[in-house]
């Protein structure tokens, strides 16, 4: 998901479109694909159900019965087996999620007329009712967004087993993801979803962590067969492809979703949404893409539409190759935004940023597209832990989303580009950053754990963002995108978690880098190299007395006159927590400049250069072409001739224009 779609949404709310009568839509055609580009099975298919649900939009119920066949991946026996059960989330105020985010989520509200939940109805294992026996987790307190169900034999290692719930569920009204606006219903972590089995062979455990307001989602990869009933005055899009669609007596249309190697299904009901279309070319495949938004917000639709094809071809180029047939992005309307937009699902995405503030060059729209979309690769298919490394696909992710960006519009002007204010994305980040070391918390934390939401959105997204930058950029960044593509192949369509990075970037990058990840990641803390000394003198051969009795000269003045050139020195230190080789560049009277390199990596935390020189030192530049980017960018220059004032204060980099600009559209 896009953390700052939260505050993007404010602007949004302006053009609610009037309500019309719904008129029942022409039944819409197939896919008629296959769900996966290339059929044959990708991942362990180890959670697969069959879902039949019946939305009544009206009172914006649910009614669903469910079949999960389930194979235990394990060498360890399993006792019980534990279901999310995430719309309890939004239950009551009891819950962890309600508690942990006190009712607000990214700025959107929890309404009073809203709560939404989940019941069980009957859960049976053949043919046998078991609902009496669902308990909550023995440390659940009074959340009931996980519940267990005990098994009456242990299921052995390897060995499968089929469960039958039937379900009734209360959407709320959105505003964490999931839930209705008006007519708009977005239906995302609606049913029962098996936890996942991790840790050591013989010795695994349950992740099934509780909806806290911070922890996203986790789960094994599957099939999906999911039949949706709506009125057929309805649009549906969702996860998967398209294979069946049928009227029914009484004005309900059904539709039949398949998925393949996909870990959660999603999907959306509206009566007013069209769909713009377009293709993505993988491998020499297709992958049908498309839109879906309302007729206000077309012109969106299709820089959204164009935005999801780029990031799908250079993703796929970059990292391994998108392997379903159909990507969908929703572009839900503007006042159900704040709620429903910028997450991401398999092959289906919200999008957000349709502003008045969003004109063609401020490319937030397509910005909140490339990451939701990118998510497919970082969570999609990487599958990693969510609750427990959620930086481990956000900020992973928006590192490949800014190369993307520079992909699709440009090294310069990628972010915004308007008026003549230029950003790109990594820039744009670091601007809007806090000031490196100032977070409490470290970024390998678990979601929960952060001290509250400026500490985890940021030291999720921003700061393992701009750590991974400045890994590329110190080692270079074909070496690195090498790593990151060794990285994608070798733990698709797995549970990579963030050891296996770091270990494939070591292999990738050739050294171990313990240096790196253990301050950066797993501490607290910045890097502050600063100028601390510089300046010149006069260039002349040693004057004073030399030798001793007869033998005793004295050179003055006269005898080692100055040769016209300038003895400069620069001392550099580093009294962060964050070490890593850098660049300095010194900067003449003359115009001309000199490159130095600095290791700071165990050689304590100083280091003194000496330069002969026709010309005397101007300025120092730190880190001149700006590759460690967790350091603050106000300490990096220093003048040492001008206007008296020793240091060259604040961000000369980046024009306080364009930090108005995006504090305007809320980035
Ligand atoms: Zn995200």
């Amino acid at each position: 998901m896009l953390r700052a779609v939260a505050v993007l949404g404010l602007v949004l709310a302006a053009c609610s479109s009037a309500r019309e009568p719904h008129r029942v839509r022409k039944l819409p055609a197939t896919d008629g694909l296959p769900a996966l580009r290339v059929p044959g099975a990708k991942s362990p298919r180890i959670a697969n159900y069959t879902i039949d649900a019946k939305l009544d939009p009206v009172h914006h119920t649910l009614l669903a019965t469910q079949t999960l066949r389930w194979t235990n991946p394990g060498q360890s026996a399993v006792t019980h087996l534990p279901f999310h059960l995430y719309l309890n989330a939004f239950k009551n105020e009891s819950s962890v999620f309600m508690r942990s985010s006190q009712g607000s989520f990214r700025d959107a509200e929890a309404t009073a007329s809203s709560w939404g939940w989940i019941t069980i109805d009957s859960v049976q294992i053949d043919g046998a009712e078991l609902a009496k026996t669902l308990r909550l987790p023995a440390n659940a307190g009074a959340d009931e967004t996980v519940v267990e169900l005990p098994l009456a034999t242990p299921l052995a290692p390897g060995a499968s087993i089929a469960i039958d719930f039937r379900y009734t569920a209360q959407l709320p009204e959105v505003f964490a993801r999931t839930g209705y606006h008006g007519d708009f219903h977005l239906i995302g972590q609606w049913f029962p979803k098996i936890g996942v089995r991790t840790g050591p062979p013989g010795a695994e455990q349950w992740s099934c962590e509780p909806l806290h307001t911070f922890t996203e989602f986790f789960a094994d990869f599957g099939t999906y067969d999911v039949t949706l009933s709506v009125p057929a005055a309805y649009v549906v899009a969702a996860t998967g492809v398209l294979v069946a669609v049928q009227d029914q007596p009484g004005g309900t249309r059904t539709y039949t979703y398949k998925a393949e190697d996909v870990h959660d299904f999603a999907w959306m009901a509206d009566p007013s949404m069209e769909t713009t279309s377009g293709t993505a070319m993988v491998a020499g495949k297709p992958v049908a893409v498309r839109v879906l938004a309302r007729p206000a917000q077309a012109d969106f639709a299709k820089r959204h539409l164009a935005a999801a094809i780029g990031t799908i071809e250079k993703m796929s180029e970059w990292f391994v190759p998108y392997p379903w047939s159909t990507m969908t992005v929703i572009d839900p309307p503007p006042e159900a935004a704040l709620g429903a937009g910028g997450m991401e699902y398999p092959t289906f995405v919200t999008t957000a940023g349709d502003s008045v503030f969003s004109r063609p060059g401020v490319r937030l729209p397509e910005y909140v597209t490339v990451h939701e979309v990118g998510h497919n690769w970082f969570q999609g298919i990487l599958a990693s832990n969510e609750p427990i490394e959620a930086w481990l696909d956000e900020g992973v992710n928006e590192w490949a989303d800014a190369k993307v960006m520079a992909a699709l519009y440009g090294p310069r002007g990628n972010a915004i580009d308007w008026m003549g204010w230029e950003a790109d994305m990594f820039a744009l980040r670091r601007a809007v950053a806090e000031t490196p070391g100032t977070l409490p918390t470290p970024i390998a934390a678990a979601a929960y754990a952060f001290a509250d939401e400026t500490d985890y959105a940021e030291q999720t997204y921003g700061t393992p963002m701009l750590a991974l930058r400045t890994l590329e950029l110190t080692f270079g960044t074909t070496k690195f995108e090498a790593a990151m593509k060794t990285y994608a192949t070798k733990h698709a369509f797995t549970h990579p978690t963030g050891r296996d990075l770091f270990a494939a970037l070591e292999q990738g990058l050739g050294q171990e880098l313990g240096w790196f990840i253990g301050p950066v990641f797993q501490h607290v803390g910045a890097a502050r190299p600063a100028v601390r000394s510089a300046g010149c003198r006069h260039q002349h051969a040693p004057r004073g007395v030399f030798g001793s009795g007869a033998a005793r000269t004295i050179v003055d003045d006269d005898d080692a006159p100055d040769t016209g050139s300038y003895a400069c020195s620069v001392m550099v230190s580093n009294t962060g927590t964050i070490h890593v080789p850098l660049d300095i560049e010194l900067e003449f009277a003359d115009g001309s400049t000199e490159r130095l390199h600095w290791d700071d990596r165990g050689h304590g935390s100083w280091q003194l250069f000496e330069v002969v020189r026709s010309s005397p030192l101007a300025e120092v530049h730190l880190d001149p072409d700006g590759k460690l980017l967790l350091a603050a960018p106000a300490e990096l220059s220093y003048r040492v001739i001008g206007d008296g004032s020793a240091s060259l204060r604040a961000g000369a980099w980046f024009s306080s224009g364009t930090q108005t600009l995006m504090q305007a559209t809320g980035l």
